[in-house]
């Protein structure tokens, strides 16, 4: 089959799903209380997919008491075999529908279907690795004191859990925060990234297929003004986990202070790869092409700061432009498509305003092609920008876009130092033959996440997370528990051990 045949065959599957598209609320599909809905778009082309509804405050309310409602009910009472049962059920059936989802994911965002793909089974693979987590790993622990006490903890789960999912992976994304929230036994409300609705809405009719208790998991879809806002500020709303901007959980954290709300925070980054002299330069460069062209450029762990020691310098920044030269930019409904376009018009002029600014600030900007045939979607292209130095917002500032700043550098110290002065500290890469180099460095880099020889590979059992401006606390592995479950220990006398005797005569 030709390159347009393979492409017009995904997108028919794509278009097979696509309606306009409701909010989820106590096990039924509803418009929002106000009747309003927004237009949807498709990045290829900026035309309209379909409507969504615009859920608001009202319709956040009606989650709210319907997740409480099922917290204190069914859900609550069920015991952990019978909910987890359901956990892998939904595992179950997001296999069953990975045909429809990674082409209707690729088809609302712009992103290539191998990374859809790859993206929607590690989605199912979310929700099997919680459930047998809660059934390893949720354990508490006891403290004997001789035999007078024995102390011990267990978990709780919280309640009502509002997670805020952006769209630059989705559906991975939300699995990643619903699959712990319910293992855990809290009920769910999910407000989805408003340019990205269309796999969070599949999801929710496969949630619904798996016969979960109504009220357990809702969808409030909404901008985050209004539905997002109104998640964070409702009271019955014990826990938000939010992805996103900095900016924004900033904001949130601020909003949801009254209430103390208790935050997870997974913000932005603007992560450096550092490669030495003596590395394996083949790898580093497969890498760190890789790790800013893929996904579009739109992943926050990218590593959108390069700094590659001036020996080689020249070597590596010739074989850099090549292979920007060579990745094929196109129909991310073409499985061989390695950089489609960005999700939306207002990112993707953002993105432009970047390559501006770099010029202004004295970088030369060295970027692929886009065919002629795209000229009408939100593509960029890979893009380096030269001579780029720390002083410069190009390299402060997340593009979040398939931009790479090269920077070189002379020694060991330097590079630790050019590398922590961002305000971002979500991940870094490290590239050396020198083992004890390897160690010294990827510890001296202030960043939730180092990967060292290594492009971006995910260990589930891991915590994820950032550190300074990209975020607060972990998921991933049992340090979700501590965001999900609320610990308790119960102190237990095991004999008659003395208690003052106030007032007695
Ligand atoms: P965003 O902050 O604009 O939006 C994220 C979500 O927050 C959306 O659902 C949005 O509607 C909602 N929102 C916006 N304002 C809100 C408010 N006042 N109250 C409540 N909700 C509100 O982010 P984005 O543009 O969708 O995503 C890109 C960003 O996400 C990048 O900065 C990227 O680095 C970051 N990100 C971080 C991680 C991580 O794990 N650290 C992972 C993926 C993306």
């Amino acid at each position: 089959m030709s390159d347009m045949h393979v492409a017009a065959s995904e997108k028919q599957k794509a278009l097979a799903n696509v309606h306009n598209v409701q909010l989820y609320i106590d096990g039924r599909f509803v418009n929002a209380e106000s009747n309003q809905e927004f237009d949807n778009t498709n990045p290829f082309t900026n035309e309209k997919i379909n409507s969504v509804a615009s859920g608001g405050k009202e319709d956040i309310h009606k989650a709210a008491l319907a997740a409480k409602r099922a917290f204190k009910g069914e859900w609550g009472n069920m015991k952990q075999k019978e909910r987890l049962a359901f956990v892998y059920k939904i595992a179950d059936l997001i296999d069953e529908h990975v045909e429809e989802l990674a082409p209707l994911e690729s088809y609302d965002t712009g992103l290539p279907l191998s990374i859809t793909k790859k993206m929607v089974s590690r989605a199912s693979q979310n929700f099997r690795f919680y459930a047998e987590m809660v059934s390893s790993r949720m354990v508490g622990d006891a403290y004997q004191v001789d035999d007078e006490f024995l102390n011990y903890t267990i978990h709780k789960p919280v309640g009502v859990a509002g997670l805020i999912t952006p769209w630059n992976a989705p559906f991975m994304l939300e699995t990643w925060k619903i699959a712990p929230a319910l293992a855990t036994g809290n009920t769910v409300i999910l407000k989805p990234a408003e340019w990205s609705p269309l796999t969070a809405n599949k999801l929710a009719e496969i949630i619904d297929k798996s016969g979960l208790p109504d009220g357990v998991f809702n969808v409030v879809h909404g901008f985050g003004e209004t539905a997002g806002a109104s998640l964070v500020a409702h009271e019955d709303v014990e826990l938000i986990s939010f992805t996103g901007e900095t900016t924004t959980g900033s904001e949130i954290m601020k909003n949801g202070a009254d209430a103390l709300k208790r935050f997870s925070m997974e913000l932005g980054g603007k992560s450096p790869i550092i490669v030495f002299d003596d590395a394996d330069l083949t790898r580093a460069l497969d890498a760190c092409t890789w790790g800013i062209f893929s996904f579009n450029g739109e992943r926050c762990t990218a590593n959108s700061r390069l700094y590659i020691h001036e020996d080689v310098a020249d070597r590596f920044i010739a074989a850099l432009k090549e292979r920007v030269d060579n990745i094929r930019v196109g129909d991310p409904l073409d499985e061989r498509t390695q950089v489609g376009p960005l999700i939306h018009k207002e990112h993707f002029e953002n993105v432009n305003s970047y390559l501006e600014i770099a010029k202004e600030e004295g970088c030369e900007v060295y970027q692929g092609r886009v065919p002629e045939e795209y000229k009408r979607g939100n593509y960029v292209p890979p893009t380096i920008l030269l001579n780029a130095d720390n002083s410069m917002r190009v390299v402060q500032e997340e593009i979040f876009g398939p931009v790479l700043a090269v920077m070189t550098f002379r020694d060991e110290e330097e590079v630790i130092e050019l590398a922590n002065d961002v305000r971002y500290g979500l991940a870094g890469y490290v590239w050396t033959k020198d083992i004890q180099r390897g160690h010294r460095v990827s510890q001296a880099v202030n960043a939730g996440m180092l990967w060292l020889n290594s492009q971006n590979v995910r260990d589930l059992r891991t915590p994820f997370g950032g550190s300074k401006h990209s975020g607060i606390g972990r998921e991933g592995g049992y340090y979700a528990f501590e965001f999900y479950t609320e610990m308790q220990v119960v102190h237990v006398a095991l004999g008659d051990h003395n208690i003052p005797q106030f007032g007695k005569k």
